[in-house]
This record gives structure tokens, sequence and C-alpha cells, in this order.
């Protein structure tokens, strides 16, 4: 039996028609609606048959239908209980696919994904791309990548460098658990209802080891928490929204040799973790 790509403006239409589907846009629904973009997404994430995936938000099952063919087991989880019956007819053909009801910040994923390593693919609702993103990192999950599909700003925020104006928190988390590409732009056609701006493909093959010798990840982010805290001032002056003394954050700049003048942005993630160890490095000594 040959199977009808969904990937199109034609198929996602009458689809939609078909189950009396508006999209909405509260939920971040786009579909995509263009088989060369599920293709790339699809090759970036290097899938071999019986790999895990997790996919967020299915959608009508574009891009999960394109998952499934690589032979991967597909896990999607989608939030809208509307698309429930539209899936189980759009995929209906593939047994390597199982599509999970609930909102995938809420989950169980380690669960779910039976406690063994996956890689994350999705086009992902924009309102929570970031939320998704971190929570994801931060879960120290076996993920092996995460191929995803975000606002072209937010992808280059990923992958800004120290000094740049889209350098920021979001840059350095990434960083320091990925190593981070753009695979592709995507232009606001591929998708249905066209978005109002530019979207990107971003692969993040997660490190086997951290960039940078941190003594503790907490103290590591709570000093880039204070480097983007108030970009315009000095290092030294955003320090003091984490409530430290100023001869503590002295003492903390000092034993980093860090120049507090500078600005927490122009800091790379080297600099950050010299700033981390030392604060943790005191804060031992002070016990
Ligand atoms: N994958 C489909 C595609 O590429 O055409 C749809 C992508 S659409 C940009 C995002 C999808 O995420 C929508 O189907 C939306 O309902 C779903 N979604 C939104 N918030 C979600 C959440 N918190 N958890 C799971 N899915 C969510």
């Amino acid at each position: 039996m040959i199977e009808s790509v969904i990937a199109s403006p034609e198929v996602v239409h009458y689809i939609c028609k078909r189950f009396g589907i508006q999209m909405s846009k509260k939920l971040g629904q786009n579909f995509l609606i263009k088989r060369t973009v599920v293709d790339k997404i699809v090759q970036a994430a290097e899938l071999d048959a019986g790999d895990a995936v997790l996919e967020v938000g299915p959608g009508i099952g574009t891009l999960t239908q394109g998952l499934a063919q690589s032979g991967a087991n597909v896990t999607s989880v989608e939030l809208d209980r509307r698309l429930l019956e539209v899936l189980d007819t759009t995929l209906e053909a593939y047994d390597n696919v199982r599509i999970i009801h609930g909102d995938v910040l809420k989950v169980n994923i380690p669960e779910l994904m039976d406690h063994k390593p996956f890689k994350v693919v999705a086009n992902l609702p924009y309102y929570i791309t970031t939320p998704i993103i971190m929570s994801l990192l931060e879960s120290k999950l076996p993920i092996e990548r995460l191929v995803v599909m975000v606002q072209k700003e937010v992808a280059e925020r990923m992958i800004a460098k120290p000094g740049t104006k889209m350098y920021g928190a979001l840059s350095v988390a990434v960083q320091y658990y990925t190593d981070p590409y753009i695979v592709i732009d995507v232009p606001p056609k591929a998708f249905l209802p066209a978005p109002e701006v530019t979207s990107a493909v971003i692969c993040c093959p997660l490190r086997s080891e951290p960039p940078v010798k941190v003594h503790s990840e907490a103290y590591f982010f709570r000093a880039v928490k204070a480097g983007f805290a108030q970009r315009r001032k000095t290092f030294s002056n955003t320090m003091k929204t984490t409530g430290l003394s100023k001869e503590k954050i002295e003492a903390i700049l000092a034993k980093a040799n860090i120049d507090g003048s500078r600005r927490g942005e122009t800091f790379t993630l080297d600099e950050f973790a010299l700033i981390g160890n030392a604060w943790y490095e005191l804060d031992q000594e002070d016990k």
C-alpha cells in the first residue's frame, strides 16, 4: 500500500477539513506542509530502525509520519485532545508510533521512554519553546540529541557567541549541554497557517562531557543568571542581584581573576565556570 504523504498543502487542508480542525494559535499550531523540511529534520536526527524518539506535538502527524518511516519507535505527546482521532487515522499504518495525550511539561518522560536513551525530534509549539528545551536539558535524561524547529531568532540565541546581542543564559545552557548547529532556515510558507516569522531547524547533539569543568552546576548557573540579570550593568553590579555582600562579590571576582567592570554578556563559558567555581570554593571555606 502506498501511504499518502501528509506533508503537502493539499493533504493538510484535506485532513483539517475532514475532521473539522481549526488550528489553535494558543497551542502554537502551525502544521508543516513541506516534505523536504520533514526529510531534513529526519536526516538530522540520524535515526536507525529501533531508535527511540520522543516527539513533542505531533499535530496531525506530518513529521511523525517521516519519523515512523525511518523505522524508529516514536512516542508522540500531544496536548490537543481533538487531534487524537485525527492521528488515529493519519498514522494508522504505523505500528511503531505511540500517541500519548498530555502536556509534555507534565508527563513522566523517564517512564514514557522506559529509562533508555532516546532522541527528541519536534516542530515545537513556539509559545513554550524555551521551557521545553530547558526542562529536557536540565532533566539529565539519557537524551542523545535534540532536533527541533524553533523560531529562527531562538535558534540564533542558542548558538550565539559571547559579546553578541543574541548571547544570553539560553546560549550558555544550550552550549554547556550540547554542541548546537543550525540545519536549515525554514520560511513561513512551509507551514499552515504561515507564522509571522522565519523558523529554523536546530540540531543539538548532547555532549558526553561538559565543555568546561565546574565544581557545581548550581553555582555555575547561578553565575550565569547573575551575568544576564541586568545586561547594561557591569558584572560587579549585576552580582548584587544574588544578595551577596560587596566584599563577597569582590572576593569571588578576585579568586576567579575576573575583571568585574566587564559585562556578563562578554563572558565565555570558561569564565562563568571560573566565577561559579570561585563562589563555590569560598562558600565551602565559609562553612
Ligand atoms: N508536528 C506537527 C507538524 O510539524 O506539523 C505539529 C507542530 S505544531 C508547531 C505544535 C504542536 O504541539 C501542536 O500540535 C500543538 O497542539 C502541540 N502542543 C502545544 N503545546 C503542547 C504541550 N504543552 N505538550 C504537547 N503538545 C503540545
